[in-house]
């Protein structure tokens, strides 16, 4: 099997496994309790929780961790949404509000943005351009006396487009300091450096899934002195902030994936950079094939290293993704399945692409576990693949 689906998700790591096992059988005490049986899972809760901080360079009381990258971004906006209206109307009557995100944010964002509309809250989609980059100063312009959150992502999911997230902040808060920036980093984080947002952005989602950690664990990135309401109730836990009981294997999990992309960035990124330009460079022979999002060869500042996002002209995504299945290949489509009917991706629509191009969409995103081989018997099946479907054949 070759496994170009890494922005969905990736294998385990070996070395995260068995930095979680012990967690499952001999060291399963809660977290919160005050036994020695306890104390190990609290001090590798504490471990994980500065593995996470020194990838991202936080502290590590501003990390807080979740159920995944969905809750975080929901935590964010909400959180932000309900310290707006604590702060500005007790009784939260008279009180809309205003927020700003953009036209290509993952779900978990949109659909919250979408909740807060239903509640009032004014939402402004800033749109990218043709690379899928959104300017700031279209972020700034939009700023009003009652806007509460800005939410842009650090890289989109789909077409690897890295934004001016630092930028954003940094006039954001120029502008307006109580205004709180969110980020979206669910598929930056362990795959580029983000270092440098931690400290500007007020919030920064993560999740553990997409660094060869497990599912179901992620982080919020709460800057130090913010304070946004908490999004699940209950005990105590993260500090009062993000309640339920630990989820110790995960959260070590996490840490471990995190202290080995701390280790191995440089690595990873030069492998995956070449492997993305070979396979580039290999699909660029198909006729009427366009790159989505940014693209320059041996970049990795403006697009995901790893990310291959493309439209090709007179076939069907769903047929050639099958196909690829036969042959081995997992990869993923642009389009998502509504109603029976296959809609074009809103970020694909978002940077101009006409719907029977859209429909062609593919992505490939690759870890640094791929080989040159494997690219090079990927882009072959995929040309063998384009011309069976250019010629009405759905079979290799
Ligand atoms: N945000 C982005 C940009 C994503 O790509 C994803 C997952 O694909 C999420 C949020 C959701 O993360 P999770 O799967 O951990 O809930």
């Amino acid at each position: 099997m070759i496994y170009l689906d890494n922005a969905a998700t990736t294998q385990t790591g070996e070395r995260v496994l068995n930095a979680m096992i012990p967690f499952f059988r001999e060291s399963y005490g809660n977290a919160s309790a005050v036994y020695s049986l306890a104390r190990s899972s609290k001090k590798a809760v504490f471990d994980a929780r500065k593995k996470c901080a020194e990838l991202i360079g936080a502290y590590p009381n501003e990390i807080f961790f979740t159920s995944g990258g969905t809750e975080s971004d929901n935590w964010a906006l909400m959180g932000a949404y309900d310290s707006y209206v604590i702060n500005h109307s007790p009784d939260g009557k008279n009180i809309k509000g205003h927020m700003i995100t953009t036209a290509i944010e993952h779900h978990a964002v949109l659909r919250t943005a979408e909740h807060l509309a239903g509640r009032g809250v004014d939402v402004t989609y800033v749109k990218p351009d043709g690379d899928g980059f959104i300017d700031p100063e279209d972020v700034v312009r939009n700023i009003r006396p009652d806007t509460f959150l800005v939410s842009v992502m650090t890289a989109n999911n789909e077409i690897g487009t890295i934004q001016h997230v630092s930028e954003i902040s940094e006039r954001v808060h120029a502008l307006r300091k109580d205004v709180l920036v969110h980020t979206d980093a669910v598929q930056a984080y362990g795959q580029t450096d983000i270092r440098m947002l931690t400290g500007k952005v007020d919030l920064l989602s993560a999740s553990s899934h997409k660094l060869c950690g497990p599912k179901g664990t992620g982080l919020l990135y709460i800057r130090d002195g913010i304070k946004i309401s908490p999004f699940i109730r209950g005990g105590m836990q993260e500090s009062g902030r993000r309640a339920g009981t630990e989820n110790v294997p995960g959260i070590v999990g996490f840490g471990e994936a995190s202290a080995i992309a701390s280790e191995t960035m440089e690595d990873k990124i030069n492998t995956e950079v070449k492997l993305r330009d070979l396979f580039i460079e290999k699909l660029s022979a198909i006729p009427d094939i366009l790159i989505n999002g940014f693209y320059a060869p041996k970049d990795h500042m403006k697009r995901l290293p790893g990310n291959i996002s493309v439209c090709i002209k007179g076939i069907e995504a769903e047929s050639a993704l099958i196909m690829l299945d036969r042959a081995g290949i997992c990869a993923s489509g642009g389009s998502a399945c509504a109603t029976g009917a296959m809609e074009p991706s809103h970020v694909l629509k978002a940077i101009g692409r006409a719907d029977d191009e859209a429909k062609g969409s593919l992505r490939f995103t690759l870890s640094d576990r791929n080989t040159e081989e494997e690219i090079i018997t990927a882009a072959g099946v995929m040309a063998e693949i384009t011309d069976k479907l250019r010629n009405g054949k759905k079979h290799l």
